[in-house]
C-alpha cells in the first residue's frame, strides 16, 4: 500500500514553482550512466558517447497560459513548439523532433484542431524540425496542450546553467518586457472589445509588443552564431519567466553572485513608451515579465572581443563571487537585492 506518511497539508502557494519542483525531486535517484543531466536544466541531458540527446517538455492550459479569446489556434501552435525549441537552444543544441500532446473538449471543432496543427507545422516546417508523435485525449473543459523537444549536441558544446565563474559577462539576446507588455494591450482590448464589440481596434502602437506576445521567435539563429563566432558560453538559460528569475537560476546553479546593471537592459522604444502610457516601471517588466524566450549567458571576459558590437548581444552585467550576493545597480547608482518576481503559476 501507498499510505500517506502524515495528514498534514501545505498550501502550494507558499512554496512557488521552483521550491516544489525541488521539493518533489530531492530524492530522485538516477539509474543510468547515460543520464547525463536530470532534473534542473532547461533540458535533461542523454547519451554515452560524442553525440548528446537532450530532451525538455512543457504543459500549456487553456486559461492559465493562454486565453482563446485573443489567442487564435494557429499562433497558440507556433508559440507551443517555440517554448520547447527555445529549451533547447539554451543547452547549445540544436532542436530535432517533437511530440504533441492534446486533451481537447467537445467545444472544439475539427477546424479549430486543424488551425492549431497548422501553427504546428509551420513551426515545424520553420525551425527544421520532425513531428514524430504524441497522444490525443478528451478534457472536460478547454484545451491542454503539451509539447516534448528533442535535440541534438556535442559533448564539446553542451552548455547547463552550472558553469558560470565569477567575472564572466552576462550577456543576453535581444530586448525584453515586449511580451509581457504584448499581454497587458490584449487584455485590455479583450475589455474595451467586451464592453463594446463594435469599439474601433488602435493597435498600431504595439505591433512589436503584439508579435512578442502572439509570434515568439526561438533564438535558433544564435545557435548558429555562436558557431560562426567560435563562442562557447560558460553557462546558458532561456527567458521564460524573466530576467530576475533567469539570472538567480545561472547564480544558484553556478554557486556565483552577480551585478545586474538596470540601465544596460535592452529595451524596445514601444516598450519604454507604452510602459509610459500604462505608468508602468519599464525595466521590472523586463525583470520580471517573461516570455520573451531570449537566451542569457555568460562568457569568459576573453571572449569579450567576440561579442563586442555584434547587435544581437547586451553585456548587462558580470557574475561574482557568490558571498557577494546577486545586486540590481539602479540607474542611480543604488544596489539592491534581486528577487524574482517572475510570473508563478502556482499563485495564477
Ligand atoms: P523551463 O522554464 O526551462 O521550462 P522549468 O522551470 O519548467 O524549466 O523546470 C525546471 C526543471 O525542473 C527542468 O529540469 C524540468 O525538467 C524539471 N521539472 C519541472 N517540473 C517537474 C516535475 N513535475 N517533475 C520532475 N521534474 C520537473
Ligand atoms: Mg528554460
Amino acid at each position: 500500500m501507498l499510505a500517506n506518511k502524515n495528514d498534514s497539508r501545505t498550501s502550494l502557494s507558499e512554496m512557488g514553482e521552483f521550491k516544489l519542483i525541488e521539493h518533489l525531486t530531492k530524492d530522485v535517484v538516477l539509474h543510468h550512466d547515460d543520464t547525463v543531466k536530470g532534473v534542473g536544466d532547461d533540458c535533461a541531458v542523454l547519451g554515452k558517447g560524442k553525440e548528446l540527446t537532450v530532451i525538455t517538455t512543457d504543459l500549456l492550459i487553456e486559461g492559465v497560459h493562454f486565453d482563446l479569446g485573443y489567442m487564435p489556434l494557429k499562433h497558440l501552435g507556433y508559440k507551443a513548439v517555440m517554448v520547447n525549441l527555445s529549451d533547447v537552444y539554451a543547452m547549445n543544441a540544436k532542436a530535432k523532433q517533437i511530440t504533441v500532446s492534446i486533451a481537447v473538449s467537445n467545444r472544439f471543432s475539427l477546424e479549430a484542431l486543424e488551425e492549431l496543427y497548422a501553427g504546428i507545422q509551420l513551426a515545424c516546417n520553420t525551425y527544421q524540425v520532425d513531428l514524430i508523435g504524441g497522444d490525443t485525449t478528451s478534457s472536460n473543459k478547454g484545451l491542454l496542450l503539451s509539447i516534448t523537444a528533442i535535440g541534438e549536441v556535442s559533448k564539446d558544446e553542451v552548455v547547463y546553467r552550472n558553469g558560470s565563474k565569477p567575472n564572466d559577462l552576462l550577456v543576453v539576446t535581444g530586448d525584453l518586457g515586449a511580451a509581457y507588455l504584448g499581454l497587458q494591450v490584449l487584455e485590455r482590448e479583450k475589455q474595451v472589445f467586451e464592453v463594446n464589440p463594435n469599439a474601433k481596434h488602435e493597435l498600431d502602437d504595439y505591433t512589436y509588443l503584439i508579435e512578442r506576445q502572439l509570434k515568439p521567435e526561438a533564438r535558433k539563429d544564435i545557435i548558429r552564431l555562436f558557431r560562426d563566432l567560435d563562442l562557447k558560453p560558460t553557462a546558458m538559460i532561456d527567458i521564460s519567466d524573466g530576467l530576475s528569475s533567469e539570472v538567480l537560476h545561472l547564480c544558484n546553479q553556478s554557486k556565483v553572485g552577480a551585478k545586474v546593471f538596470e540601465n544596460k537592459i535592452p529595451l524596445d522604444q514601444q516598450v519604454i513608451s507604452t510602459c509610459e502610457e500604462f505608468n508602468l516601471d519599464s525595466s521590472t517588466i523586463a525583470l520580471s515579465g517573461g516570455e520573451d524566450y531570449e537566451l542569457l549567458f555568460t562568457v569568459d571576459q576573453k571572449d569579450y572581443d567576440k561579442i563586442k558590437g555584434n547587435p544581437n548581444f547586451t553585456v548587462i552585467g558580470h557574475m561574482t563571487d557568490e558571498n557577494q550576493g546577486i545586486n540590481l545597480v539602479t540607474r542611480a547608482g543604488q544596489e539592491i537585492e534581486m528577487k524574482a518576481q517572475g510570473w508563478n503559476a502556482m499563485k495564477g
